[in-house]
């Protein structure tokens, strides 16, 4: 006799763990076609309900219905990016065509809209509570995105949504293959000069590779290109390395993306059109928390300034360099990483060797969970007895301050072959009142597990990296909200790097450092001078860098904001638009437009490059909430923050959710502070005859 399915039982209850040691690959292609079977039932139920649309018989039972088809959906794509196998990936083969057709027909399931639209249409009288007037929005809009209020349009919706799809992946491709194409032989150790021994490892694996045993290569792969522009003393080599990775997609040819990207957004704008929009970038903005183009623009233009007035001091510093050295020339863009490099280690060397000691993984995991229990009084009690997918993850249970259970939080932090690249955050289960379920939260990290028996010891950069998928990870574990839809990290884009990066601030306060950041052997705290060191650093080059960022997220903005995108040439338009903001000419854009993945490569970020920094806004201005009560743990701001950020989810929108935390709007200045751009801001203030802390970013 055939043993049942493991899938096709529920694991809902409070505790239970998906059944990670009984499901097999081969489990998932008969439980999918189970619950896609029992998801549209439950749809079509819905849809076709003679009864009037209710809240409850129409927004909440779709709220409740798929839980089968979820359950199975987290648990599989979960194991595809942590634990996959050959086998896995052809499920995932098999079936994201198909799960994705699923959800898009749902979407466009003409019968239930009518329902939801005629809801939507009265919501004010229906005597719903906030949440559920919130979720009634929600889903309205989910379906109104997916292109639900179209009707003779939405084939034409389909074929541009599948016509994008098949161009972003070719755009994607051909910056692969320039990548791939290029390459910078190495014969020599004249060649070689300035190299570190570690890029020259990588470099002689990478001509192994291609066969050349004898020689060392640098491809366009940013873990050796950027390396070899910040260390190799050959100028002429760095200038021909540079202007390879700055041409990727924009060479000749095959892999040129410039037609590519000019067919995208003509697309996307007549998208944009469909839904009634003038533009891509009103589109895509009226699900964000920023509203509007016209708000981005304020906040990106309140940086540009203050960042370009440091990166000219910057790049004063790196032309004394130069000159101290002999060296009398303009500095060039192919340049600025080597002299920032020399300038970094005149002013703030310290060895990272010295400092990983001090930073063993288990005591940061001790120090974040500590942090959580502080600022909102909840207990991680480990659980050896439970196994999740693999024997290096560890399971914990959640309890809040009255003892109550309220997640399970599992902790991979090591990298392995079977596993992506990166850090992210994800759940295996939503929380939610109305179903009765508790979260559980996955902590995803790729640190290099130590030998047996000996510590693993984290970077700096690691530290904080841990902190960020944390925060991320009560995000989801402190959510109380009813309907799974609106649970956890299910915000907006422009919001959901609150709870992770205001995290990451208490990762370096010297009170947590002085407690968690003992030396593995010794067990001496981190002394002072390293710890100054390190902050300091972590300003170094920030005018660059603030630059190289402002740039891409103000020509994006600028290129999605065309009235008629017909025929656009992104080379040309690109060049406009950096000669319109005055890029200084030292710097280019972090990523230029044929090479953009992020605008290109997939819509998520289109329109959306600047999300990082509304983000880091919100995350310096709300830490400083902190500040200002004179204690890093305050505990009414720390109320304040689980109940309109933490625990809130989509329940709120998020300018009264922040708003309600912060006591009034957040201001841009705590973000200059932090990148160290303070005395520029102040400066371009009074230049301008206003002082600069009575402004007000738009968030
Ligand atoms: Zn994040």
């Amino acid at each position: 006799m055939t043993p049942p399915n493991p899938l096709l039982q529920a694991w809902d209850a409070p505790g239970v763990l998906p059944p990670f040691e009984t499901a097999r690959a081969e489990h998932f292609a008969p439980a999918f076609d189970a619950a896609l079977a029992a998801h549209d039932a439950e749809v079509a139920a819905i849809a076709g309900n003679p009864a009037a649309p209710t809240f409850d018989n129409t927004v909440a039972a779709l709220d409740r219905s798929g839980r089968m088809l979820s359950r199975i959906e987290l648990l599989f794509w979960n194991l595809a990016a942590s634990e996959t196998s050959p086998a896995l990936r052809a499920v995932e083969r098999a079936m994201s065509g198909r799960l994705a057709a699923h959800h898009n027909a749902t979407l466009l399931n003409g019968a239930l809209f009518a329902r939801i639209d005629a809801l939507h249409g009265r919501r004010a009288e229906l005597g719903l509570t906030a949440e559920q007037t919130k979720l009634l929005e929600r889903v309205h809009l989910d379906f109104t995105l997916a292109g639900a209020r179209l009707d003779a349009a939405k084939a034409r919706l389909g074929e541009i949504v599948e016509a994008l799809a098949t161009l972003s992946t070719q755009f994607s491709q051909n910056v692969l293959a320039d990548e791939a194409a290029y390459e910078l032989v190495l014969r020599d150790e004249r060649d070689l000069a300035g190299l570190p021994e570690q890029l020259r490892h990588a470099a002689r694996e990478a001509a192994v590779e291609r066969g050349k045993p004898d020689a060392w290569v640098i491809t366009l792969s940013r873990s050796l290109i950027v390396p070899f522009l910040t260390f190799s003393d050959r100028r002429d080599l760095r200038e021909q390395a540079f202007r390879a990775w700055t041409r990727r997609g924009e060479n000749d040819g095959p892999t040129d993306n410039r037609p590519i990207a000019r067919r995208i957004l003509a697309l996307r704008h007549e998208q944009a059109k469909l839904h009634g929009h003038a533009t891509f970038a009103d589109y895509a903005l009226q699900d964000r928390m920023a509203g509007t183009p016209a708000a981005v623009a304020g906040l990106l233009e309140r940086v540009w300034g203050p960042a370009k007035a440091r990166a000219e001091k910057e790049r004063d510093a790196l032309r004394a360099l130069a000159l101290s050295r002999g060296e009398h020339l303009e500095i060039e863009p192919w340049d600025w990483r080597y002299y920032a490099e020399k300038v970094r280690k005149a002013r703030y060397d310290f060895d990272e060797a010295a400092l990983k000691p001090y930073f063993p993984l288990d005591r940061m995991i001790a120090a974040a969970f500590d942090c959580a229990a502080k600022l909102f009084g909840i207990r991680f009690l480990a659980r050896p007895d439970l196994r999740a997918y693999h024997p290096d993850v560890k399971v914990y249970e959640v309890r809040n301050r009255a003892g109550d259970m309220i997640a399970t939080f599992l902790s991979d932090n090591f990298a392995r072959p079977t596993k992506r690249g990166g850090a992210w955050m994800s759940v295996y289960r939503s929380q939610s009142r109305a179903n009765g379920t508790l979260p559980i939260v996955v902590n995803n990290n790729n640190f290099a597990k130590a030998p047996e028996g000996e510590p693993t010891l984290l970077s700096a950069d690691d530290v904080r990296t841990l902190f960020h998928e944390f925060g991320h990870g009560l995000h989801g574990m402190l959510s109380s909200v009813t309907y799974e839809r609106l649970a956890g990290t299910n915000v907006l884009q422009d919001f959901v790097e609150l709870p992770s990066q205001i995290f990451e601030h208490w990762a370096f306060e010297p009170e947590v450092l002085s407690r968690h950041a003992l030396h593995c052997e010794t067990g001496a705290p981190l002394p002072g001078p390293l710890l100054e060191r390190l902050l300091a650093a972590q300003r170094f080059n920030q005018g660059f860098e603030t630059v190289e960022y402002v740039a891409c997220a103000l020509v994006d903005m600028a290129l999605h904001a065309q009235v008629d995108p017909t025929g656009t040439d992104i080379t040309a338009f690109e060049a406009r638009e950096l000669a319109r903001i005055g890029m200084p000419r030292e710097i280019v854009m972090r990523h230029r437009l044929p090479h953009f993945g992020h605008l290109f490569s997939g819509s998520a970020y289109a329109a959306g490059y600047y999300v990082y920094m509304w983000a880091e806004v919100l995350d310096c201005d709300g830490y400083d909430a902190f500040r200002e009560a004179g204690n890093v743990f305050d505990p009414d701001t720390a109320e304040r923050l689980y109940r309109y950020v933490y625990s809130a989810g989509g329940t709120l929108d998020p300018l009264v959710a922040y708003r309600a935390f912060r006591g009034r709007d957040a201001t841009v200045e705590p973000m200059l502070a932090e990148r160290g751009l303070v005395d520029e801001a102040a400066a371009a203030g009074r230049r301008e005859g206003s002082g600069s802390a009575a402004r007000r970013a738009t968030t």
